[in-house]
């Protein structure tokens, strides 16, 4: 049996940035993850992630502002660029997205952060290559970027190492065992106490809160994106083509080239598991076909059949909101699920937060608005 301060459980964005605060903070610190680091069956593989401000929601606008210096940090500490400055568009061109597009320009404006309204017109003088309505606006946020996820993920585990914490790949946790100040998590190779743990589990969040006899009301959503080849072109490239949301009813979203292609995708296309070991990686064709209609309208200047596709799984609590708190009956062992398909821009702030939250039972981050499981658990009875 081996002792640490800290027990981490999952190495996705989230766990790996708990890690590595947790080791910065000079803790002995324990990261465990199921599978090898960088895998591709939870949430937080591939290429890219939007990092933006740009919410209707101040608390999240919020959170993502006390994340950005928190990745320069890490960039500094592992040496490594990982957040590309692309700058973002939010845009609306029907009834269906414009309230969200309006109310994202009067959240920014509130708390201070750098935007600019284009008109249909303005849009289309400046980004030709997306093509809008006539009745269509875009709210330019210039700190939105590109967060490169794998590099993320791996960076954090790296620099956790350097600073003393401890690793094990390909280890399952089968049980969680609070008891009293202390919690003892059993594993398929051995048994660890800690005084706290950290739960950082993604999809599989309810196969291991079952040992403690809890299943939160989430469910498990197979998302898919997809590549298009913008043959060189570097109108679709940074500075000329940024990260964009586009609000209508079924809410697209993508990334410039930043040499694989353009990369587009579909929020929340409904595919749902029910458990995370469920997905076969395989991309649903009817969403590539659909994500291929949309760039065939949106981008007439792509070639719209996608080159390849990718799977990655969404843990939605029933908000889409975030949950972070201790566990019922057990203040020592903390919860970081689900985070509803949005989180990975906020991975180095939620770690901050847990870091803080394990040690001293409060933080300066923005996420007092998660602390609502017991709530949530009460309502599903
Ligand atoms: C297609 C797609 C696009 C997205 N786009 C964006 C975006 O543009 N911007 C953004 O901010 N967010 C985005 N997200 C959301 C973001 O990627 C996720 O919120 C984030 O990656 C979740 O990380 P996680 O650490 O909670 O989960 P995961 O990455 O799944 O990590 C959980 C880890 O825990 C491990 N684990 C589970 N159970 C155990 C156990 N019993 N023992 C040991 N290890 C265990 C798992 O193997 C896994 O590695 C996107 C998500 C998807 C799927």
């Amino acid at each position: 049996m081996t002792d640490y301060e800290f027990i981490v459980i999952g190495a996705g964005a989230m766990g790996s940035a708990t890690a590595y605060h947790l080791a910065k903070d000079k803790r002995r610190v324990l990261l465990l993850e199921q599978f090898e680091i960088g895998h591709a069956r939870g949430s937080s593989h591939g290429e890219s992630r939007i990092f933006r401000f740009a919410y209707p929601q101040p608390a999240y606008a919020r959170l993502a502002m006390q994340s950005k210096p928190l990745w320069a940090a890490l960039e500094t500490d592992c040496d490594e660029r990982l957040l590309l400055p692309t700058g973002g568009m939010d845009i609306a061109d029907d009834p269906s997205g414009f309230d969200s597009v309006h109310t994202i320009a009067a959240t920014l404006a509130e708390l201070g952060a750098q935007y600019e309204v284009l008109d249909a017109a303005r849009f289309s003088a400046r980004f030709p290559q997306f093509k809008i309505s006539p009745d269509g606006i875009a709210v330019y946020s210039p700190d939105a970027g590109v967060l490169l996820a794998d590099r993320c993920v791996r960076a954090a585990v790296r620099v956790a190492q350097r600073l003393g914490a401890a690793v094990h790949e390909c280890e399952r946790v089968h049980r969680i065992l609070p008891e009293g100040s202390r919690v003892l998590v059993e594993t398929e190779h051995g048994r660890y106490r800690a005084k706290g743990a950290i739960v950082t589990a993604g999809a599989w969040v309810n196969t291991l809160l079952a040992s403690l006899g809890l299943a939160l009301p989430v469910t498990i959503e197979k998302e898919q994106v997809a590549y298009f080849d913008t043959r060189s072109a570097a109108a679709f490239k940074p500075p000329h083509w940024t990260i964009w949301i586009h609000y209508r009813a079924e809410i697209a979203y993508g990334f410039p080239d930043l040499g694989s292609g353009l990369k587009a995708g579909f929020h929340h296309a409904g595919h749902y598991l029910e458990r995370a070991d469920d997905n076969n990686g395989v991309p649903d064709q009817g969403d590539l076909d659909r994500l291929s209609q949309y760039v065939r309208e949106r981008f007439p200047a792509l070639d719209p059949i996608p080159r390849n596709g990718l799977t990655c799984l969404y843990t939605n609590a029933p908000d889409h909101d975030f949950i972070i708190d201790p566990l019922p009956g057990a203040p020592n062992v903390w919860l970081a699920s689900p985070c509803s398909g949005h989180g990975f821009k906020f991975a180095v702030g939620i770690g901050r937060a847990l870091a803080d939250l394990a040690q001293h039972g409060e933080t300066q981050m923005s996420v007092a608005h998660t602390r609502r499981l017991a709530a949530l658990l009460e309502a599903r009875q």
